[in-house]
């Protein structure tokens, strides 16, 4: 039983230790030289209802990728506004700690390996076919391709190449399993209707900013400097975000870094010279993007239609995870989705009924609730996370959300489903 998995991000490498549980051979294709994707330059877990996802995925035997991503924190148990009980992982460190992870487990890492197209007996994809015409068979493959660029969607919906961390003009651009093989993929809208959403966040290097900055970055993880009102950028801006969560009237008042190894700023984008003019940025430079004075990367171009299973509809023997399965956006949405898509693959694979996680539980929930709310028009104009705006409002409407991680045990145990990703199926 061989599962091939197209995309090494957070949901692709969450589906292959998934997959790699559950008793399959698992290979992971990546397009670039490192895995994790936007997660390269990421890092912000575990706040507000990411804590409960976190560790009701702990209960249900996903432990292994969230005891790495602890083990590899710079700042733990942190607030900034908005935003209780954080933790930030390294990004220098975890790209790392993730492959070995997956190595150990004997999945069959494959970096610089880009597919490019697909060969299909009728709606089942047969083998999936690299750049360099190396031709790959499997018996389910998951799209855990993202949704972000290429080049060309930068360009045209946002304010061109950014130059960000996917690298696309180096290793091609994203390619959707999908797509190619021939199922229509939805686009995500902004309010005012255009298509896609600019990543939310810059990296600059720490050098570059003032001692008293990095001091602060440095002893607890955030610094809040007061932007003055001429360099405000008004909360329009915001709305753009991916990610929604930080789009709150604080992130428009202040500059929000955060310590995750470079200083990362919470905004999409911010001229440089206006940024120099805040004092102890007078020196400050972009790391990721390069050009994060101009734009940033596009996101939620290519979205899967699926079931609650994470099956790709209008395909066989196809899963999806990440932002390909719909618009969470968020490391912890990633590999939750990409832990199911794993999972499920395995028992497709062995004619075994399909897992859908209970709606009782916070992540079930989530992955039926964005599913419904794609199929309407407003609902495809806003993004999805544990972790704030519109579902973390449900989380607290529904009693959804808590810290108490005995609570959380208690309740993934009344599902009958304590450990069901640890569990060899085959
Ligand atoms: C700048 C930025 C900062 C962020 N910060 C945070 C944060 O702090 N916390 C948080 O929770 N979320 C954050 N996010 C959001 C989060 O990173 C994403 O929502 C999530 O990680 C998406 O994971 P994914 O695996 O679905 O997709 P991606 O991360 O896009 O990964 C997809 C992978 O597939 C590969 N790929 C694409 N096509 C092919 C192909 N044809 N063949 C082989 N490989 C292919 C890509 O190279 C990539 O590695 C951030 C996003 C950005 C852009």
């Amino acid at each position: 039983m061989k599962v091939i998995i197209v995309g090494g991000g957070w949901a692709g490498s969450g589906a292959a230790i998934a997959a790699r549980n559950a008793g399959a051979e698992v290979t992971v294709l990546e397009r670039t030289d490192m895995l994790l994707g936007t997660g390269l330059v990421g890092g912000i877990m575990r706040n507000n209802g990411r804590f409960t996802a976190t560790e009701e995925m702990i209960a249900l035997g996903g432990n292994e990728i969230f005891e790495t991503i602890d083990a590899n924190c710079r700042h733990k148990n942190i607030e900034f506004p908005g935003h209780k009980h954080a933790s930030l992982y390294d990004i220098a460190l975890i790209e790392p700690a993730i492959r070995n992870l997956l190595v150990s487990k004997g999945i069959e890492v494959r970096l610089q390996a880009r597919m490019k197209d697909v060969e299909m007996d009728g709606e089942k994809i047969t083998a999936v076919i690299l750049d360099d015409d190396e031709k790959i068979t499997g018996d389910v493959f998951i799209d855990a391709t993202g949704s972000a660029g290429p080049m060309g969607n930068c360009g045209k919906y946002g304010n061109g190449c950014a130059m960000c961390v996917l690298r696309c003009p180096s290793y091609g651009g994203r390619v959707s399993l999908v797509g190619k093989a021939g199922v229509p993929e939805k686009q995500g809208k902004k309010a005012d209707g255009t298509i896609g959403a600019m990543s939310g966040s810059c990296k600059l290097f720490k050098e570059s900013l003032s001692k008293e900055i990095v001091d602060m970055l440095n002893n607890t993880g955030v610094a809040v400097i007061p932007l003055p009102e001429e360099l405000r950028k008004g909360e329009g801006a915001l709305a753009k975000k991916a990610c929604q969560q930080y789009a709150l009237k604080e992130f428009n008042e202040n500059i929000i870094l955060l310590d995750t190894g470079h200083a990362k700023l919470m905004t999409p984008y911010y001229p440089l010279e206006q940024l120099h003019q805040v004092p102890g940025f007078e020196n400050a430079r972009y790391e990721d993007p390069y050009a994060g004075g101009k734009g940033n990367s596009m996101r939620y171009m290519a979205l899967a239609p699926r079931d609650d299973a994470l099956k790709v509809k209008g395909l066989d023997n196809v899963f999806c995870g990440g932002e390909k399965a719909g618009l969470l956006v968020g490391h912890t949405e990633a590999i939750v989705t990409g832990t199911l898509a794993g999972h499920n693959a395995v028992r497709y694979a062995l004619g075994q009924e399909l897992l859908v996680l209970p709606e009782t539980l916070t992540v079930g929930d989530a992955i039926s609730y964005v599913r419904q709310v794609m199929d309407t028009e407003e609902g495809m104009t806003k993004k999805y996370t544990f972790s704030g705006s519109v579902y973390f409002n449900r989380m607290q409407e529904q009693g959804l959300y808590t810290t108490d991680i005995a609570t959380i045990k208690d309740k993934v145990d009344k599902t009958g489903l304590t450990g069901v990703f640890s569990k060899k199926l085959a």
